[in-house]
């Protein structure tokens, strides 16, 4: 090592899913919407003036919060916006999760809360998910400097009901709780109007995968005023101007087209519970999901060979050598037309 390296801040960084440049790839990789943003979108990007550019973006973001105000019944003051998800729950874990005591979270969960948590020296404790993949609520009911998870959880795609949520807010009123809720357009009920009850509720969402917008990176909190102060108050401390002009005005278009987003979401869910029965049918076992994706093993396929053996194909899905889970494969639903060759493959593939 170099003298230099010595006092070098030393990360493992977070892996995230391949984007090939290929073109004729199927791409279930990364949980992506296999639907286009709504038409208003490309709209509000060709009608957008090039010379506002030479302008610093509104450091408030106000175009954005507003919008999203309006549409979920909140106050502005109750909202947060950032770049992507993973920017909001960044710059919560840097403004949250400040204690000596460890933070806990589902030992099968987001890798990225880990990768924050050393990154930014916060402690631990990873509460094991039961043999279903479920949390088990008294994980939750000890002392720790703050709790996180997804719901519904990444990648195993099950759902806790709100009085999983509540119980564990209840047990946990002197720290911050987030969740992580990344996929709840595609199933279950928000945790959204819990906040007006705890103000140490933090709810997380994203453009990313119900809205279509990955590639336009917004995520968005609610929250109790003082933690969207709170919030704020870091974030002007680290950069003022993390939504840029393009991003905020499609983010407010993308929120107008109510009827886009509830079809768009209906045909996703269509697929999944028809993708349910056809995986079944292959001898596929998984949980209930309700996200935009499945987490399946399978009695007589190894899953990092079948996820080989995809590549070859064209055909992108996600494993995870970890614990507990290296012999499953995180598969995105795609169009029904991309599922319906996946499906061929693998029927072809198990008869082997
Ligand atoms: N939370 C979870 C559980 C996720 O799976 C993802 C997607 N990788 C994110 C947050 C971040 O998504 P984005 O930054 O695109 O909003």
């Amino acid at each position: 090592m170099k003298p230099w390296e010595t006092n070098i801040r030393k990360v493992v960084p977070y892996v995230p899913g391949e984007q090939p440049d290929q073109q004729h790839v199927i791409k279930l990789n990364t949980n992506e919407n296999p639907y286009p943003p709504a038409p208003g979108v490309m709209e509000s990007l060709y009608a957008f003036d090039a010379d506002r550019l030479r302008l610093y973006p509104d450091p408030e973001a106000k175009v954005l919060v507003n919008a999203l105000a309006k549409r979920y019944r909140v106050k502005p003051e109750q909202v947060f916006v950032g770049v992507g998800s993973d920017d909001v729950l960044a710059m919560a874990f840097l403004t949250f999760f400040h204690a000596d005591k460890p933070i806990l979270f589902p030992d099968i969960t987001y890798s990225f809360y880990e990768v924050w948590a050393d990154l930014l020296r916060i402690p631990y404790r990873k509460a094991p998910l039961n043999d279903h993949f479920r949390i088990c609520r008294e994980d939750y009911d000890t002392a720790n400097g703050g709790v996180v998870f997804p719901n519904p959880n990444a990648p195993t795609g099950e759902l806790e009901s709100l009085e999983v949520v509540e119980d564990i807010l209840q047990h946990n009123q002197d720290v911050i709780v987030i969740v992580d809720e990344a996929y709840i357009d595609f199933g279950g009920k928000s945790a959204l109007p819990l906040i007006e009850q705890y103000d140490n509720l933090l709810v997380v969402q994203t453009f990313s995968k119900s809205r279509s917008l990955a590639g336009m990176r917004i995520g968005y909190a609610f929250g109790s005023p003082e933690l969207i102060g709170y919030l704020n108050d870091v974030k002007f401390s680290f950069n003022s101007y993390t939504m840029n002009q393009l991003t905020l005005t499609a983010g407010a278009a993308a929120l107008e087209d109510e009827a886009y987003f509830r079809k768009t979401i209906h045909k996703i869910k269509a697929t999944r519970e028809r993708m349910k029965e056809a995986f079944r049918e292959l001898g596929f076992v998984f949980g209930d999901s309700q996200s935009n994706f499945l987490f399946v093993t399978h009695p007589r396929a190894a899953a990092k060979e079948l996820f080989e053996a995809l590549k070859q194909e064209h055909i992108y899905v996600r494993y995870f050598a970890k614990p507990r889970i290296d012999n499953y494969l995180r598969i995105t639903i795609g169009t029904d037309e991309q599922m319906d060759i996946l499906v061929d493959f693998l029927r072809t593939y198990l008869k082997k």
